[in-house]
């Protein structure tokens, strides 16, 4: 897809948002946030739903909250800029409350499409209900700063998914303030990995003589095989993982 294409697409996207009726929340907003950012990045960040300030100015994370994402993206000298930023849901819940299952579920055709047409390499999901799409079953307090392979079905057909604290979370506790800086930190590196993986699979994918590579990834579990073929370089250095988080991968 050619960055026209992803601009035309994703703006197709934002325009069904917009005019959107799927959940009770479309009752509420003042306007539909759909995202933005790059259209070429290789990072998404996934938060959970429109805020006051989002409700009024139709964009993702604007108030206190995407203050401290910014920061945070600064912390690694990155630009906000240079990542696109959504949510799971798309509408504000009412007094700030949080995402009711369904209401994610009407919602989940637009982030999986933006996921489609974007192609991360990495998802860095901002809070619990975030987290839930691309980790589910996990704890937040086990999983923040950690890394695991993306399931193709959320609309990331080749991504390594990065949980992070939501920053609202992060203002109201400083512990988790300081745990945000360090998660954050991870990401460059989470990043490189990726791209890595990703560039052995396609190595493999091109060679005439290549066998598929079924068995370098096994999205379904998020587990990354041993032997991967060709050298696809992502790092694995298996924690001592909690019992609840079998599945989890630790990148770094
Ligand atoms: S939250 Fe999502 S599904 Fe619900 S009305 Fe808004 S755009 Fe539609």
């Amino acid at each position: 897809m050619t960055r026209d294409e992803r601009l035309a697409a994703l703006e197709q996207i934002a325009n069904e948002v917009r005019a959107c009726s799927a959940c009770r929340l479309a009752g509420g907003r003042t306007r539909a946030v759909p995202g933005e950012g790059d259209a070429d990045t290789e990072v998404i960040f996934v938060g959970e739903g429109p805020g006051f300030n989002e409700d009024r100015e139709g964009r993702p994370f604007v108030g206190r909250a995407g203050g401290l994402l910014v920061r945070l993206l600064g912390s690694i000298g990155w630009q906000r800029d240079a990542v696109f930023i959504t949510n799971v849901v798309k509408c504000r819940p009412p007094d700030n409350r949080d995402p009711e299952p369904d209401e994610i579920a009407a919602c989940a055709p637009y982030l999986r499409r933006q996921l489609e047409v974007l192609d991360p390499a990495v998802v860095v999901t901002l809070g619990r209900h975030s987290m839930g799409t691309f980790m589910p079953g996990s704890r937040i307090g086990q999983v923040h700063g950690t890394a695991r392979q993306a399931d193709p079905t959320t609309g990331a057909r080749d991504a390594t998914v990065l949980a992070m604290y939501h920053p609202a979370a992060a203002l109201r506790t400083p512990a988790l303030e300081r745990e945000s800086y360090e998660d954050i930190a991870r990401l460059p590196g989470v990043l490189q990995r990726s791209r890595d993986r990703r560039a052995g699979i396609a190595a493999v994918a091109a060679a005439p003589s290549a066998e598929p590579a079924a068995d370098a990834v096994a999205p379904s579990t998020g587990v990354v095989a041993a032997q991967a073929p060709l050298g696809a370089s992502i790092q694995t250095a298996e924690p001592p993982a909690p019992a609840d988080v079998g599945s989890q991968l630790t990148l770094f």
